[in-house]
């Protein structure tokens, strides 16, 4: 069944995804009487249902529920529908023992609907596939704890999911996926390269960087502040914590508060850590009266900000309670305003190029047109805006999807989502427009007329969090990072303990040349340390024997490639230079 009970428009593949959730809820009512059953809808690529199920199901379980689930879909019931009055509804709910439908049925009136395939009964707004034949291609995938509707204080309930497609090609294809994206869990990466660490201790969400994982965020913050400062922005540093006042002022602690630590007190006064940058960057923009002649004015920070997230849904560096916005703010004219539009975009485009992020999808949210009173701002600059966000992605000759409804209250935005190795969709760019900010700071500037005009403002993050960035990278790469990137970039292999201080000469010569060299001055055998090497997923190992000292040369190891040959230390060195300089 459904979140809500309102009829509903579901593609497909939703709605096989949606019949797939009955079909094992069926499924566990059988193998598992007693259970007591939740919600269950789909989601992208397949579907799940909360369940509070007697006895501990465990990843091993899943199998069975699978079997028992095509023993079912393979009598082929067909889905039927019936509706109950209020009164029938909840009597079935007392009946039927299920405790979580009658709490459910309490915040909905009218009518229910129910579907029916074989045995099992559920409340269901719909629409479903005809016959269980349909459902074939699928897999459960697994098992979580989910908080009965998402409320701590509230049972926790046993959440199973599964995928499923409409054919066996799709399925497997997204299984494969499914492998890969295993193999390069950033959390596991994280451990083994020694590139972050989460733990209990020091906080949920909260990321101590490691030094091989701050050597690559400084790779990253360096090429971004490059690319910035390039490009006509000016850097910032604002502080972790403002008084309330000012937030109520920027209205986050009327819309926002929840997402918010809690207070501190500060000489009688509240302060609250920040969850964003815009109201700092506003005081810098007020710092003195503005002349129409230096804008545009493009304010920039790599910003470190604190939002409240529920424990559950902390996800490695994915999703954090404290991480760094690559944050900018963006105040301009009229007439500047589609030129700055097209700037962020050159900007994204040129970020995802740099990190390797070929293909990405765009979205430009509008407003609902229905619906244009819950709006802030005349009806002219929203038209004006979004004609301008997509004149600015049509002439750069960018595909988008246009939504509309999906803008904030406070203007229209570009989504940008890069597409990974293995194919998934990760949201990093917001390019957002925003007519509230301006008004509540009486934002303004002296135009050509000398009056005073209100200036358009544009938050703007690229990367959205150098955290949650890193985590996809170390994700798309799968720890492989290219050589530029890379903490440490070649590993020094004496042959064995005669060669030690030879191949120190040669880390040195490297290091003077700015190459990020290290010494493996262990006492294991060769083949040790290069298995050693590639586990740790080091670009190059250059091998030293006597042949290497006596001739200045080193014996060239790749990653994943092998044996490249002896090359002289010039050579080496300008092999790898040419490798960096090429990115
Ligand atoms: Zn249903
Ligand atoms: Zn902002």
């Amino acid at each position: 069944m459904s979140e809500d009970f309102q009829p509903r428009q579901l593609s497909p593949v939703e709605t096989l995804r949606h019949s797939m959730a009955h079909l094992m809820a069926s499924a566990v009512a059988e193998l598992y009487p007693g259970t007591k059953f939740g919600i269950g809808p789909h989601i992208q690529n397949g579907f799940y249902y909360d369940m509070e199920i007697p006895g501990a199901v465990t990843p091993e379980d899943l199998p069975h529920i699978e079997e028992a689930m095509r023993a079912i879909a393979k009598k082929n019931h067909s889905f039927t529908h019936k509706t109950l009055t209020h009164e029938e509804a909840l009597r079935w709910a007392e009946e039927s023992d299920q405790p979580l439908k009658a709490e459910l049925l309490a915040d909905i009136e009218g009518p229910i609907s129910f579907y029916t395939h074989g045995a099992f009964t559920d409340m269901c707004a719909g629409p479903h596939v005809r016959y269980t034949k349909k459902l074939k291609h699928f897999k459960l995938t697994q098992i979580a704890g989910a908080y009965w509707r998402g409320d701590e204080q509230r049972p926790m309930l046993t959440r199973i999911y599964g995928v499923a497609f409409e054919t066996k090609e799709e399925l497997d294809a997204h299984l494969l996926m499914l492998e890969e994206a295993k193999k390069r869990d950033h959390r596991r990466l994280g451990k083994d390269l020694e590139l972050f660490r989460l733990t209990q201790e020091y906080g949920p969400g909260l990321v101590l960087w490691l030094p091989n994982g701050a050597f690559m965020r400084k790779q990253i913050e360096d090429e971004w502040r490059k690319v910035h400062l390039e490009r006509g922005y000016e850097l910032l540093f604002t502080p972790h914590i403002a008084p309330s006042t000012l937030w109520d002022r920027s209205g986050h602690t009327g819309h926002y508060r929840d997402s918010m630590f809690a207070p501190m007190d500060i000489d009688g006064e509240e302060y609250l850590l920040k969850p964003m940058n815009c109201p700092f960057h506003i005081g810098v923009y007020n710092n003195r009266k503005r002349s129409y002649r230096e804008l545009p004015m493009r304010l920039c920070e790599l910003g470190n900000v604190y939002r409240y997230e529920r424990s559950g849904v902390l996800h490695g560096l994915m999703r954090v309670r404290g991480f760094t916005q690559d944050d900018a703010h963006i105040f301009c004219t009229p007439e500047t305003f589609k030129q700055e539009l097209d700037a962020c975009l050159d900007i994204a485009q040129l970020m995802y190029k740099t990190f390797g992020f070929p293909e990405f999808k765009v979205e430009l949210s509008c407003r609902d047109p229905e619906n244009t009173s819950k709006y802030l701002g005349s009806d002219e600059i929203w038209t004006l805006s979004e004609d301008t966000l997509a004149e600015v992605l049509d002439e750069r000759g960018i595909e988008y999807t246009r939504i509309e409804g999906e803008a904030a209250f406070y203007g229209p935005k570009i989504d940008i989502k890069v597409v990974d190795t293995i194919g998934r969709s990760w949201q990093l760019t917001t390019i957002q427009l925003d007519f509230n900010l301006p008004e509540r700071f009486d934002l303004s500037y002296t135009g050509a007329d000398n009056q005073p005009h209100r200036p358009i403002m544009i938050h703007r993050a690229l990367l959205g969090s150098i955290e949650r960035f890193f985590g996809i990278l170390i994700e798309h790469y799968a720890g492989d990072f290219p050589l530029w990137m890379s903490p440490v970039q070649a590993r020094v292999l004496p042959l064995s303990e005669k060669f030690k201080d030879y191949g120190a000469e040669v880390v040195a010569r490297l290091t003077a040349e700015g190459i990020r060299a290290r010494l493996d001055d262990s006492d294991e055998k060769l083949g040790y340390k290069i298995r050693r090497a590639e586990v740790d997923k080091i670009p190059y190992a250059a091998v030293v024997g006597g042949r290497e000292a006596e001739s200045g040369t080193v014996g060239v190891r790749k990653r994943k490639d092998g044996d490249m040959g002896t090359m002289s230390i010039e050579d080496f060195i300008a092999h790898l230079k040419a490798e960096i300089e090429a990115r």
